[in-house]
């Protein structure tokens, strides 16, 4: 935990600022330990404060150790003082996640204020967020579960799909199964596409029956003490047609290549390419309309970003998702995703269900 504050303070001085006021749920958690669901940081050279609320505030001493907390109520009449107290001027603020109007709140309460006016409140975008991108061991710990309960819910529920069953009640089914396998909330929420509904990157589960010979796309993850998995199979009920063969194949060769070559000293714009190229090779470039991955951890988007345009490394400790998908308007799709983590040098899937269309397989 300390490391992390560490790290934090190292790039407040690079970028010339006192402190940093902390309003993001992740960034928050990931700084201080603290999982409830309302509360500030505000962290400078010497100083880590906690501001919570009295629901919060024993939570916030057990779990917060590194920090002093601080008994604020609603509003924002007390960071005036606080700041003064800090002896703070050029603070740093969230503007991601700040809304406009509690920042016009800030800006108010420090106007009224004798000392704190000279408060300068300086935006910055993607300030804590790089520094979550390399996970620490126990943070990997955290994901795996997440990950084991996703894959055991696959692994229960989809030999049980019949055809009849409606997108809904088989949503409903993952999501029964991750919570009682441990998961404390869905990462997302469970994506059940089937037939014509597949070809829609994110379908919203309808009450449609699903059909034999079709593809059937399922994107759900689990998540665990605040850490999240994403996983994506397509599977067919019955005998697949012939262009379920073909882009199945396609794509999961696309996702298998990817899999065994992407390397740390690539960027994820290059790793990007190496699945789209199989993919843009069998004809299918435009059908792939969304990027290799994503980075995953405490948010299930976050970095490395993974698509054709980004620069991010993907060096060891990063974990992200491979899922490249093939979409036709009118037929459907086929997605397939693995959470990984690059680990010594390649890829290592935390991702281990089968990847045979069969759910009976
Ligand atoms: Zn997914
Ligand atoms: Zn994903």
């Amino acid at each position: 935990m300390n490391n992390r504050l560490e790290r934090l303070r190292t790039k407040l001085s690079e970028n010339d600022l006192d402190a940093i006021f902390v309003s993001s749920p992740e960034n928050r958690r990931y700084l201080s330990g603290f999982s409830g669901s309302a509360g500030f940081l505000i962290i400078s050279k010497d100083a880590a404060v906690l501001a919570t609320d009295f629901r919060y505030v024993e939570q916030a001493g057990q779990q917060s150790p590194d920090f002093r907390v601080h008994r604020i109520s609603g509003g924002m009449t007390w960071l005036p003082e606080l700041f003064s107290e800090l002896g703070i001027k050029r603070v740093g603020f969230e503007s991601g996640d700040l809304t406009v109007a509690g920042h016009q709140t800030i800006i108010n309460v420090l106007k009224d204020d004798a000392v704190a006016k000279e408060v300068s409140m300086v935006s910055t975008s993607q300030f804590i967020e790089p520094l979550r991108m390399v996970k620490e061991p126990e943070e990997l710990a955290l994901i795996t579960r997440a990950m084991e309960i996703s894959d055991h819910a696959f692994q229960v529920v989809t030999p049980l799909i019949e055809v009849g069953d409606t997108e809904q009640s088989v949503a409903w089914k993952m999501e029964i199964v991750m919570r009682e396998a441990g998961a404390e909330a869905l990462a997302f929420e469970t994506i059940v596409a089937s037939g014509p509904n597949s070809a829609k990157p994110h379908h919203h589960p309808s009450d449609r029956k699903i059909q034999s010979g079709e593809p059937i796309v399922i994107d759900f993850g689990a998540r665990y003490e605040g850490y999240n998995s994403d996983m994506t199979r397509t599977i067919c009920l019955g005998e697949p047609d012939e262009t379920f063969r073909i882009v199945y194949d396609t794509v999961l060769a696309a996702q298998m290549t990817a899999s065994v070559t992407v390397l740390p000293t690539m960027t994820s714009g290059e790793a990007d390419g190496i699945a789209r190229e199989i993919i843009e090779n069998a004809g299918y470039g435009e059908q792939f309309g969304h990027s290799l991955g994503h980075g995953i951890g405490l948010a299930v988007h976050e970095y490395p970003r993974v698509g054709p345009r980004s620069d991010d490394p993907l060096v060891d400790g990063t974990v992200f998702t491979i899922e490249p998908g093939i979409y036709i308007p009118g037929w459907g799709g086929v997605r397939i995703e693995d959470t990984v983590i690059m680990e010594g040098g390649k890829v290592r899937s935390l991702t281990t269900s089968h990847k045979n269309e069969n759910p009976r397989a």
